[in-house]
């Protein structure tokens, strides 16, 4: 039996963070990982970072996004790990009447509130991104958004947490874990037994497996999301680029019901909207995802919705009608059940703690995510922006 102080229960960006920040408190770590490390929703996803800004008055939102967005920052340039970090900025492209005006509306809404978002009209936004349709109608601009490799990062976290002195054991699937009588731990996992007064469960769309095991439910939901790309290309597109489609509908139907999160694009196998989000990589390759479906663990991508993908995202950037699809793929994301993320102590279990729930944005999140849930467990005292990730809100015994 291996004793540990704080184990982790999960080799994402959330759990990866989580251990290179307890470790740079000097806590001494251990992260236990089913797979490789970034095997699951950490490799595979877009690498778009989202960020607009502290705002005024920062909050959950604008803590985990600009917090994120520094600390990949300084993982490339202070710590000089190459995650092909580039603030790229974004842009968002207004394709309906209906869409100029909810956007001009937000926009107005959230430059009063501080944040750095502007309206493009559509020659303005051609002279930043040519390869723009001139069909659009204008476009928002996000300059601080920005874009990283996503395994490159994780990895990068997890090698950075190894330099602190954290173990990163791999192979090794929890499949038991027994609160013990003295507030401790015992996990069994595939390859040995861990002993630890500590325990982080950092297991993205399989948390609520994790929470069964401790008699919780912890209510989070695998949505499968699916990409596509392209075959490698020339230097094409500078911005990361999506669409204004989504977001309009989902702020008149966010769609939340009680076995269903919200902000999805399918109810069953019925479409509701269209979301897109894609980037030029360093390899040329050009991807493009957004549909996310309820689809339980299924992990194999839907070519019919990537074939709407494709077609939005040629409605956007006409040169991609030409362009065929050379490779598609999907992955798992950790949906909470009410769309707020959960990060935090959990009340039932003494020295329990999660960091999870980061739904479609976790890449862009996480590392801030795993930053404040590291500062929460070393000085014992919750980040006050932490309060709206409360776990108290929704993980409850099993009935
Ligand atoms: C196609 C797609 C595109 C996306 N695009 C973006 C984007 O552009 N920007 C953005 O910000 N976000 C994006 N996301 C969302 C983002 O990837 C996730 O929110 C984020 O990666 C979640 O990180 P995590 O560490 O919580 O979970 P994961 O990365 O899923 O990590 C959880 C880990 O726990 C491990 N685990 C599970 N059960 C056990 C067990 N019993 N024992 C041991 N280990 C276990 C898993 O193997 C896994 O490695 C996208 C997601 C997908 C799928």
């Amino acid at each position: 039996m291996m004793e540990t102080e704080i184990l982790i229960i999960g080799g994402g960006i959330a759990g990866a963070s989580t251990a290179y920040h307890l470790a740079q408190h000097g806590r001494h770590v251990t992260l236990l990982e089913r797979g490789d490390l970034a095997s699951e929703a950490s490799g595979v996803n877009a690498g778009a970072i989202g960020a607009i800004g502290w705002g005024h008055v920062p909050n959950l939102e604008s803590s985990l996004t600009m917090g994120s967005l520094e600390i990949f920052k300084s993982l490339q340039v202070e710590l000089g790990y190459d995650i092909e970090f580039r603030r790229s900025g974004s842009l968002q492209a207004i394709q309906t009447e209906a869409e100029y005006v909810y956007t001009q509306r937000r926009v107005l809404e959230l430059r009063s509130q501080g944040y750095t978002v502007d309206l493009l009209s559509s020659e303005e936004a051609q002279m930043i991104e040519p390869a723009l349709s001139p069909a659009l109608l204008g476009c928002v601009y996000m300059p601080l958004r920005a874009q990283a490799d996503p395994t490159k990062a994780t990895l990068a976290f997890a090698s950075a947490a190894e330099r602190n002195g954290a173990h990163m054991l791999l192979h090794q699937e929890v499949t038991g874990i027994q609160s013990e009588g003295d507030g401790s731990y015992r996990v069994e996992a595939s390859q040995g037994s861990y002993q630890a007064a500590t325990l982080v469960i950092a297991a993205g769309a399989w948390c609520g497996g994790i929470g069964a095991m401790l008699g919780l439910r912890i209510p989070i939901v695998p949505v499968r999301g699916q990409m596509w790309a392209s075959a490698p290309q020339p230097p094409r597109l500078f911005h990361t680029i999506s669409a204004a489609e989504s977001s309009l509908y989902w702020h008149t139907a966010p769609g939340h019901e009680t076995q269903s999160p919200p902000y999805l694009t399918h109810r069953g196998h019925q479409r509701l909207t269209r979301h897109l989000y894609g980037r030029q990589t360093r390899t040329g390759e050009i991807m493009f995802g957004g549909d996310r479906q309820l689809v339980d663990y299924q992990k194999s991508p839907d070519a019919a919705g990537i074939e709407v993908n494709h077609g939005h995202a040629a409605e956007v950037l006409p040169f991609l009608r030409e362009l065929p699809v050379a490779r598609t793929w999907a992955g798992l994301m950790p949906f909470p059940l009410d769309g707020a993320p959960i990060i935090g102590k959990i009340a039932q279990h003494p020295h329990l703690y999660i960091v999870s729930g980061l739904a479609s944005s976790g890449f862009g999140r996480g590392p801030m995510a795993g930053k404040l849930l590291a500062e929460y467990i070393h000085t014992g005292h919750r980040p006050h922006v932490l309060a709206e990730a409360d776990p108290a809100r929704c993980v409850t015994p099993v009935a």
